[in-house]
């Protein structure tokens, strides 16, 4: 058997740790190169021992010295802060598993991908953000992208091999949170706990809050565009509190497919790891006749407008879906922090997106000049609020 290489950004988080258990259950198979995590050292270092890693990278570099410390008498490299990340997302290996959140992944993906490898992707904020510029470099390097978030992979798989012209419909399925059957007085006094506590998946705060609002979905619907080009018009979105389908592919002769399983992350991600193969996971077999009933109903864009906002910025395109993701990850660390209500997200979005209108990005450096201006501009209209 092949061993293959991997490197994980973001290893110390939800995906990371899933990602990590996969290769923990079949450690003969791979050898990690490099991981990062942001600020989580000792578990960083933990990591790297368990996984004999060649490089631990931490992206605040006021912990450098502590890392090093934590791995003393390992031949372990140990680096930290922007531009080592990037180094480290550039490093030779099969595959690279992007699992950092939000647009501070951008970079490090995107020298992934222009090293022209396989990148199973998980932070679609970079995506967003990034649109057009990343699957230019994807095509420009020949890398190949392959999706992590759950609907994406469940299309990916749904896909295989047919010809996009046959499509008729891309079914996004979304559970619909946490407030799914909240009234709308009560939307408005939802706290941050209550936001993260997702009925169905465990995942790390920003994406938990993201499901809360509906606006994950709405990234979803961007990030979907990107990766499966059929057309706007052509993607929509159903929710499905069982969250079993995790979505659904249309062709034009009314033969739907769609892809079922357990609300695990380690699914998706095994999918991406042995593409175009298969590995075994843990999961448990999906007992459908134990879960009964499966359900759809059509998005209420009335208590959860997110999904109206992302398709409008998606529509507009070039640096606009970049706005949206900065402001969006701005109001929910707001949020998060106590500062603003929970629908003050939305409105929040909103606000920043009508004040500003960048054109559209050329380049990776375009785009994080979009992300610091809009965050900038974020910050300070919700000074004004
Ligand atoms: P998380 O918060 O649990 O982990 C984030 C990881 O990124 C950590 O390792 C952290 O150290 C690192 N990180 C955070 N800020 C950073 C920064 N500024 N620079 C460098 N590294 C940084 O998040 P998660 O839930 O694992 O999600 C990761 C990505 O995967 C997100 O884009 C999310 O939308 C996507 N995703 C997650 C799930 C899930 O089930 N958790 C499902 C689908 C998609
Ligand atoms: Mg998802």
């Amino acid at each position: 058997m092949k061993v293959r290489s991997i490197s994980i950004l973001g290893s110390t988080g939800s995906i990371g740790d899933s990602t990590l258990d996969l290769i923990r259950r079949n450690r003969s198979e791979w050898r990690v190169v490099a991981l990062t995590a942001q600020n989580r050292v000792v578990e960083l270092a933990r990591l790297a021992r368990e996984f004999a890693a060649e490089v631990a990278v931490i992206g605040d570099e006021s912990l450098l010295s502590q890392l090093r410390e934590e791995l003393r008498g390992t031949n372990i490299a140990a680096t930290a802060g922007q531009q080592a990340l990037i180094e480290a997302a550039a490093y030779s290996a099969d595959i690279t598993v992007a699992a950092i959140v939000g647009c501070a992944g951008l970079a490090p993906t995107m020298a992934a991908i222009e090293r022209g490898g396989t990148v199973a992707l998980a932070n679609k904020e970079a995506l967003v953000s990034a649109g057009e510029v990343m699957t230019a470099a994807v095509l420009r390097h020949g890398a190949t992208l392959l999706p992590v978030d759950s609907e994406h992979n469940a299309i990916f798989q749904c896909m295989a091999g047919s010809d996009p012209t046959d499509i008729r419909w891309i079914t996004l399925t979304a559970s619909g949170g946490p407030f799914r059957d909240w009234s709308a007085e009560r939307i408005v006094r939802a706290t941050p706990t209550e936001a993260v506590k997702h009925p169905n998946w465990a995942m790390g705060a920003k994406i938990s809050v993201d499901s809360a609002t509906m606006f994950n979905k709405g990234l979803e619907l961007i990030e979907a565009h990107h990766l499966f080009p059929v057309g706007l018009q052509k993607l929509r979105i159903i929710v499905h509190p069982q969250s079993v389908v995790h979505s659904m592919v249309e062709y034009r002769d009314g033969s739907t497919l769609a892809q079922l399983g357990p609300s695990d992350m380690r699914v998706p991600i095994a999918s991406a790891l042995a593409w175009p193969a298969r590995m075994d996971t843990p999961c448990e077999p999906l007992d459908l006749a134990a879960i009964g009933e499966l359900t759809f109903r059509a998005p209420d864009e009335v208590r959860f407008p997110a999904t109206r906002i992302c398709r409008e910025a998606a529509l507009l395109g070039g640096g606009i879906p970049a706005v949206l993701n900065a402001a969006n990850e701005v109001a929910v660390a707001a949020f998060l922090a106590g500062q603003i209500g929970f629908t003050r997200i939305a409105a929040h979005v909103e606000n920043v997106l009508s004040a500003y209108a960048p054109p559209p990005p050329a380049s990776l450096d375009d785009v994080l000049a979009i992300d610091r201006e809009a965050r900038l501009r974020a910050m300070s209209l919700m000074e004004l609020a």
